[in-house]
């Protein structure tokens, strides 16, 4: 039987890489639903091609946009909204959603699958980091399935098959580095955004792709590590890996340790999650590890990276830090992008954030939503005043 899917984020770069995969094993999945939030183009497209049952965006006036471009005939309804985000999510017959939105915004859609009991494929990592526990408590109560998309989560998922979870000592966490890991603190100041958006290895949305030039990524996969491996952040350790070919390792306690290789390729962790435990024919080339002769490995610059630091501090501080962390980091990427701070305000405008923020343990999903929401305001304020 045909498993299928419902799509969030199906515009972006691991959406669209998703369609790719889905178009290639057409025997495999089929596509019941499709939400964007406001590239109607884009998606209308994507809709005439996989013919959902319900495509999803933004707002009233895209989704009048999107019905303008559809072609009489197809069976796509039109929704809109956090409603209709979530009805997608938790769409009858879908077996497994994927979650590839960007941001807080994936948080609630990724609530309401897991209630309605399905199966999630999650590359939408601040879901985890908002409310990991939350999100675990609930995964766990109705049994379903969450697979990571992260390729350094994939890549440790992997590690872990058929090994003992109690054998498990330390997981090796590796980064490329970004752009700037061999540039010097002193010129950081003059980092514009088209230069933190030209990321070395992998081509990715521009969020994610200013947080691998923080190093804010590393921090934020820390956290989603802990929830879905169930460590410790002493037990997680960050391993500076320019060549991107080892995604990540898991130390055992015998000493052993296994990790998982492939070129930088987004496809193979999407397909891992989507057809797991089966592997896809999926005609990737090998990584040339002759051409490459060696592979490296470097301790993360905490001095020139302190983004990676708050985000130890916030798993430290616990309860709402780590959602208070997220939003500040994407009001701050944000101001960045639209050339409001510069490079090294990043990190001061989310360390000023935390600072201020009064934390609350044994949080709810309200909780953690006030936080987001204060934490984006406080950010706001912060920005407007440098
Ligand atoms: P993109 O920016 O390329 O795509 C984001 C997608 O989310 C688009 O479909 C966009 O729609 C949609 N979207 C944006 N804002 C909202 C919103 N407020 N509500 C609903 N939908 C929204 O991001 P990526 O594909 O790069 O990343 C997606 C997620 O996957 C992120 O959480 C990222 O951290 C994670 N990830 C990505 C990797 C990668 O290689 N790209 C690797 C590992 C994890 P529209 O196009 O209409 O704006
Ligand atoms: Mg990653």
């Amino acid at each position: 039987m045909r498993k299928a899917l419902s799509l969030l984020g199906a515009t972006g770069s691991i959406g669209q890489s998703t369609l790719t995969i889905v178009a290639q094993f057409p025997e495999l999945f089929t596509v019941s639903a499709l939400a964007a939030h406001t590239r109607v183009e884009l998606l209308a497209d994507q809709i005439k091609r996989f013919r959902p049952q319900l495509a999803v965006v933004a707002d009233k006036v895209h989704a009048r946009r999107l019905e303008e471009l559809l072609p009489g005939g197809l069976p796509t309804e039109v929704l809109y909204g956090e409603d209709g985000y979530q009805m997608a999510a938790a769409l009858e017959g879908v077996d497994m959603v994927v979650g590839a939105m960007v941001g807080a915004a994936g948080l609630k859609p990724t609530l309401a699958a897991i209630a309605a009991g399905k199966d999630i494929a999650l590359a939408n990592k601040e879901t985890l980091v908002m409310a990991g526990e939350v999100v675990m408590g609930q995964v766990a109560a109705k049994g379903v399935r969450l697979l990571p998309v992260d390729s350094e989560h994939s890549a440790i998922f992997q590690s872990l098959v058929g090994h003992r979870r109690e054998d498990l000592a330390k997981v090796l966490l590796t980064a490329s580095g970004g752009p700037f890991r061999t540039r010097r603190a002193e010129s950081f100041d003059t980092i514009q955004p088209a230069d933190a958006l030209k990321h070395p290895n992998w081509s990715m949305g521009s969020k994610i792709t200013i947080d691998s030039a923080t190093l804010m990524n590393k921090g934020l996969e820390v956290i989603e590590a802990m929830w879905l491996f169930g460590v410790t952040a002493e037990q997680i350790e960050v391993v500076v890996h320019p060549e991107s070919i080892v995604h990540s390792m898991v130390a055992y306690r015998d000493g052993s340790v296994i990790g998982q290789m492939g070129v930088p390729d987004m496809k193979g962790a999407i397909a891992y999650a989507l057809a797991y435990p089966e592997r896809l024919i999926l005609e990737q080339p090998l990584p040339d590890f002759t051409g490459i002769g060696a592979l490296t490995f470097e301790t993360p610059d905490i001095g020139r990276f302190p983004c990676l630091r708050l985000a130890f501090d916030a798993v430290s501080t616990g309860g709402t830090m780590t959602a208070v962390l997220n939003a500040a980091n994407e009001m701050a990427v944000t101001a960045f992008m639209n050339e409001q701070i510069g490079f090294t305000q990043i990190p001061r405008v989310i360390e000023a954030v935390m600072a201020a923020h009064a934390v609350r343990y044994h949080a709810d999903i309200d909780d953690i939503i006030a936080a987001d929401g204060w934490a984006r305001e406080e950010a706001a304020r912060l920005v407007a005043q440098l």
